[in-house]
Formats: structure tokens, C-alpha cells, sequence
């Protein structure tokens, strides 16, 4: 059984994987043995992000990427086929938050959540598909949220991408799955990240509601999803797909 979580010679792109739950993912399926192509705005965390992987023996590179253009995503994808020479997991988790009440958002600022969190989703693994039809099948792991399933008053376009990023999960898995091409989404909880620093300031009495709320008792890490990114990505996952899995230390089990 421990073979079939080994990704050794296997490549996988991790959008958003410079820091947070990508970076968590991306060192999970490095330490599995997957060649690592890291795509992110901002070239100084992309950097530090190629230093860190690299430290722990991996292959990595990074891509200076806005996934909200397609022809980032489709010059994404043939960056890591230039470099690595194959494609078999495409991790789409780069995202963005904007907390208003509904009656404040801009059209520009709903169209930029919904860009970055799920149309960025769609674009790039409809860029992967050639490329995982050509490597005989494939692994797309999809990041949603708590907001895929609760609501929030500060949260209206998060949340829509969010859900909608579940539906497009069942989508392209019941589309692919004649191709060998496995699509599943995660779920996290409430997790320590840069995103949700900024969340605990603009929401007051956000740290201890989810403190109370998590049966767990505590928030999540980034290293808390290194497991799940191992097992959707590798042949241990085969027969699991259009699956939306919670890592939310017990959150949306406690009513
Ligand atoms: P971070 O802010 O740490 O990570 C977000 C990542 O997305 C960064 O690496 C950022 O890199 C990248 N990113 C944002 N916009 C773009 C873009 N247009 N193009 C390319 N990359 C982009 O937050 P998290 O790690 O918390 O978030 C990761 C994912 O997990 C998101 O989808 C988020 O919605 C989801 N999530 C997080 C939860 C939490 O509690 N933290 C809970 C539920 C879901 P750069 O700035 O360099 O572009």
C-alpha cells in the first residue's frame, strides 16, 4: 500500500502554492517525490517558495502568474511541460476575500473574487486537459471552503465562488472521468494563513467563535493538508472522484 501514495515522477502545479494552504499542499507532494511547478503573483514569495522545497530535496521551479487570464494559465501549464516535460496534478487553490455586506460590493470587486477563486479554476484545467489526456490521465484537486457549504454576511462573492467551485468539481469529474482524470475538491476549515490574519482583524470576535466552533479546539495549519494533497494526487485516490472532503477539524460536523 505505501507505494501507491508514492509520486515519484509524477508533476504537479499548485496555483497560489507560494504560501498558506498551497505552500502546505506543494511540500506534502514534494516529500511524496512530485516534481513541483509553483504559480503566484508576487516573484518574492514565489522564490522563497522554490528555496523551501528545494530544501527539503524536491525539483521546483515557480511561474509569475495572475491565474485570472487565461493565457496565464495556458503559458502555466506549458511551463512546467517545458520544464518537467508532463503534467499529472493541477492543485487549483490560489484565492482572494473581499469582506463587505452584500449591498457594498462593486461589480468590479464581485467579478475580481469570482475571477480569482473559480472562473481561475475552470481556465486552468481546461489548459491541463491536453496535457493530462497525453500523460494517460490525471489528478485535479480544487480548493473550496466552509463557504462552499455555510453562508456569511461578509462573504457574498466568496462564497458563490466557493460553491460554485464544488458544482464545477462534479463537472469536470463526471466529464474526465472517462479520460482516467480524477477531479475532487477540499474543503478547509478555518486555517492560519495570510488570508485569514487579515479576516481575524476585519471580523470582530472571529478567533474565538472558530475556536469554539471546531471540535478540534484549535485552528488549522497549512501542514494539515499535505496528507489529503498525497492522497487525491496519487493512485491511492483512483476510484474517488467529484468528492467535496472537509479538513476542517470536525467544523461542518458540529451543529
Ligand atoms: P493565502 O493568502 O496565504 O494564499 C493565497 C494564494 O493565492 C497566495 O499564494 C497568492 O499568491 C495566490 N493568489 C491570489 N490571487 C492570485 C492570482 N490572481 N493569480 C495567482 N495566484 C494568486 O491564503 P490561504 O492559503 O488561506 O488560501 C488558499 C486557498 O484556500 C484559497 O483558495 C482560499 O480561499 C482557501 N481557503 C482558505 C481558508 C483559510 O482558513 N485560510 C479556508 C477555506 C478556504 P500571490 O499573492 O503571490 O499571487
Amino acid at each position: 500500500m505505501t507505494k501507491a501514495f508514492d509520486l515519484t515522477g509524477r508533476v504537479a502545479i499548485v496555483t497560489g502554492g507560494n504560501g498558506g494552504i498551497g505552500l502546505g499542499m506543494a511540500t506534502g507532494l514534494a516529500q511524496a517525490g512530485a516534481a513541483l511547478m509553483i504559480a503566484g503573483r508576487n516573484a518574492g514569495k514565489n522564490a522563497a517558495a522554490v528555496k523551501a522545497l528545494e530544501a527539503l530535496g524536491a525539483t521546483a521551479a515557480a511561474v509569475e502568474a495572475d491565474v485570472t487570464a487565461q493565457a496565464a494559465c495556458k503559458a502555466l501549464i506549458a511551463a512546467a511541460l517545458d520544464r518537467f516535460g508532463r503534467l499529472d496534478v493541477l492543485v487549483n487553490n490560489a484565492g482572494i476575500n473581499i469582506r463587505k455586506q452584500p449591498q457594498d460590493y462593486t461589480p468590479e470587486e464581485w467579478k475580481s473574487v469570482l475571477d480569482t477563486n473559480l472562473t481561475s479554476a475552470f481556465l486552468c484545467s481546461q489548459a491541463a486537459y491536453p496535457a493530462m489526456l497525453k500523460a494517460g490521465g490525471g489528478k485535479i484537486i480544487n480548493i473550496g471552503s466552509m463557504l462552499s457549504i455555510f453562508g456569511a454576511a461578509f462573504a457574498g462573492p466568496y462564497g458563490a465562488s466557493k460553491g460554485g467551485m464544488v458544482q464545477l468539481t462534479k463537472a469536470l469529474a463526471t466529464a474526465w472521468a472517462k479520460d482516467n482524470i480524477q477531479v475532487n475538491a477540499v474543503l478547509p476549515g478555518w486555517i492560519d494563513t495570510d488570508l485569514t490574519r487579515a479576516a481575524r482583524k476585519d471580523v470582530a470576535g472571529l478567533h474565538e467563535r472558530v475556536l469554539a466552533r471546531t471540535p478540534a479546539g484549535r485552528w488549522g495549519n497549512p501542514a494539515d493538508f499535505a496528507g489529503i494533497a498525497v492522497f487525491l494526487a496519487s493512485s491511492a485516490a483512483d476510484f474517488v472522484t467529484g468528492a467535496a472532503i472537509p479538513v476542517d477539524g470536525g467544523y461542518s460536523s458540529q451543529g
